[in-house]
C-alpha cells in the first residue's frame, strides 16, 4: 500500500494516488478503495446468482386454483370486499391459465393487470399478499411515490423488480411468475395544474416509465435496487408473466364519479337517477374517471381489470378484530396462551376498539396500534404473575388504557 504521492494509479479506474484514499499494490498493478468495493459487490452478486440457480424450482411450487377456491381462501383472511375478491379471483385465475397455455400462435390471451381503488386500510395490500401466498409465487410490495423519471433523484422504476428478485432469493425463473403490488399508484397521477414547461418528473414521467414493464418486456434490473449505474451488473427479467396489481386511494375521485354519473342521467327519468347510491360512489368507478383523475390513457389501458374496495363500517371493523384466520385478537390470545393465560375480550370491548378506529379515521390499520396501547400494561405485567390463569378485557379496561388514566381497572378471574 502506498500512502505518499508516488505517481501510481489505480489499474482499474485510473485514479491517481493523490485522488484515492488508498492504493493497494499487487505484483503488476494497483487498486483503489472504490474499485475494491465495486469488485467485492460483483463477486457477491455473482455468487448470489449461482447459489439461487442451484436451488431453483424448489422454493416456489406454483398452485393453480379455480376462482371459487381463490375467493374461499381470501374469505379466511379478508373481511367483506366481495366484489373485489371475485374480480381478483377471476383475473388471477385467467392470468395463470394464460401462462399455462402453450403458445399456439392463434388467439393470444392478453395480460390483465389489476387496479384496486379504495381508501387506505381497507385491505388492498392484504388481498394482493393473500393471493400470492395462496398461489405460492414470489411477491413484492413497492410504493409508487419513491419513483422518479430516470435521471432524477429517487429510484428507477426497474427497482420494482429488484424487490421481487430479493423476495425470491434471486430466483429469476420464479420472479418471472411473481406478483408485484404497486401501492399509491394515484400519487403519480399527472398534476392537473402542472404548467407544461416544467417537467412532472414524479408524475407523468413515471407513468410513462411503467408502461413497458406492465405490458411485458425484457427489463434490465439492478439486483440491489436503487439507481442504475454504468458499472453495475444487471439481471434481465421478462415481465410478460408477472402480474401487476396496483392500488390507490384516489382521494377525491368520488367527485369525478358523481359528476360523470350526474351528467349521464340527465335526460333520463328520475328513477334512474335515484338508483345511484350516493354513499358508495366508488362502485361506479370506470376507466374514464381514472383519466380525469390524471392517469394517462396508456397506463389505464395496461390495467384492464378495475375494481373497488368498500369503506369499512363498524361491523366490518369488529369482524376484522376477531374473525380472520390470524385476527388481531387471536394473535394476542395465542401470545397469552404461551404464558398459560386464557385471554378474553368482551363484546363491548371489541365494539369499543372498532369504534375508536373509525372515530380516529384510522382504517383497519389503526386497530393494531389501538390494541397495542390497550394491551401493553397487561403484556408487561402478566408474565411476571404466575397466579393469573385467565384475563378478561372489557370496555372499561380499554377506555381506561386509551385515556391513559392511572387507575388499575381490569378484571382478573382466576
Ligand atoms: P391498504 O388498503 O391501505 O393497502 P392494507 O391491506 O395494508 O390496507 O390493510 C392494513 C391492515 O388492516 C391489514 O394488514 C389488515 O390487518 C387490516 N385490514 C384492512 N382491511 C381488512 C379487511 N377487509 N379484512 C381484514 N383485515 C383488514
Amino acid at each position: 500500500m502506498k500512502k505518499n504521492k508516488t505517481g501510481y494509479r489505480c489499474s482499474f479506474c485510473g485514479k491517481s494516488d493523490a485522488d484515492a484514499m488508498m492504493l493497494v499494490s499487487g505484483l503488476e498493478g494497483h487498486i483503489c478503495e472504490t474499485c475494491v468495493e465495486q469488485a467485492q459487490r460483483i463477486v457477491q452478486e455473482e455468487l448470489h446468482g449461482q447459489v439461487s440457480k442451484t436451488k431453483k424450482a424448489s422454493a416456489f411450487k406454483f398452485q393453480q386454483l379455480r376462482p371459487k377456491q381463490i375467493k374461499e381462501h381470501l374469505d379466511k383472511y379478508v373481511i367483506g370486499q366481495d366484489d373485489a375478491k371475485k374480480v381478483l379471483a377471476v383475473a388471477v385465475y385467467n392470468h395463470y391459465k394464460r401462462l399455462s397455455q402453450p403458445n399456439t400462435g392463434d388467439v393470444e390471451i392478453e395480460k390483465s393487470n389489476i387496479l384496486l381503488v379504495g381508501r387506505t386500510g381497507t385491505g388492498k395490500t392484504l388481498l394482493a399478499k393473500s393471493i400470492s401466498k395462496l398461489l405460492n409465487v414470489p411477491f413484492a410490495i413497492v410504493d409508487a411515490t419513491i419513483f422518479t423519471e430516470a435521471g432524477y433523484v429517487g429510484e428507477d422504476v426497474e427497482s420494482i423488480l429488484s424487490r421481487l428478485l430479493q423476495a425470491c432469493d434471486y430466483d429469476v425463473e420464479a420472479a418471472e411468475r411473481g406478483i408485484v403490488y404497486i401501492d399509491e399508484i394515484d400519487k403519480i397521477a399527472r398534476k392537473q395544474d402542472n404548467p407544461s414547461i416544467t417537467r412532472d418528473v414524479s408524475g407523468e414521467g413515471v407513468q410513462q416509465a411503467l408502461l413497458k414493464m406492465l405490458e411485458g418486456a425484457d427489463v434490465n434490473v439492478p439486483p440491489q435496487g436503487g439507481r442504475k449505474h454504468p458499472e453495475q451488473k444487471l439481471v434481465k427479467i421478462n415481465t410478460e408473466k408477472i402480474l401487476f396489481i396496483c392500488g390507490g386511494a384516489f382521494d377525491g375521485i368520488e367527485k369525478l364519479i358523481a359528476r360523470r354519473v350526474n351528467t349521464q342521467v340527465i335526460g333520463y327519468s328520475n328513477e334512474a337517477k335515484d338508483k345511484v347510491d350516493r354513499e358508495q360512489l366508488l362502485q361506479y368507478i370506470n376507466h374514464q374517471d381514472l383519466k380525469s383523475f390524471g392517469l394517462i390513457p396508456e397506463l389505464i389501458g395496461r390495467m384492464p381489470v378495475l375494481t373497488y374496495l368498500e369503506p369499512l363500517d363498524l361491523e366490518a371493523m369488529k369482524s376484522i378484530l376477531v374473525a380472520p384466520q390470524n385476527a388481531l385478537i387471536k394473535q394476542y390470545q395465542k401470545l397469552f396462551e404461551l404464558e398459560g393465560i386464557a385471554l378474553k375480550f368482551t363484546d363491548d370491548a371489541v365494539e369499543y376498539i372498532a369504534q375508536k378506529a373509525l372515530d380516529y379515521n384510522l382504517g383497519a390499520r389503526g386497530l393494531r396500534s389501538l390494541c397495542e396501547s390497550i394491551m401493553n400494561d397487561a403484556m408487561y405485567e402478566l408474565p411476571s404473575d404466575e397466579t393469573i390463569k385467565s384475563f378478561t378485557l372489557d370496555k372499561a379496561y380499554c377506555e381506561f388504557h386509551l385515556s391513559k388514566q392511572k387507575l388499575q381497572k381490569f378484571q382478573v378471574a382466576a
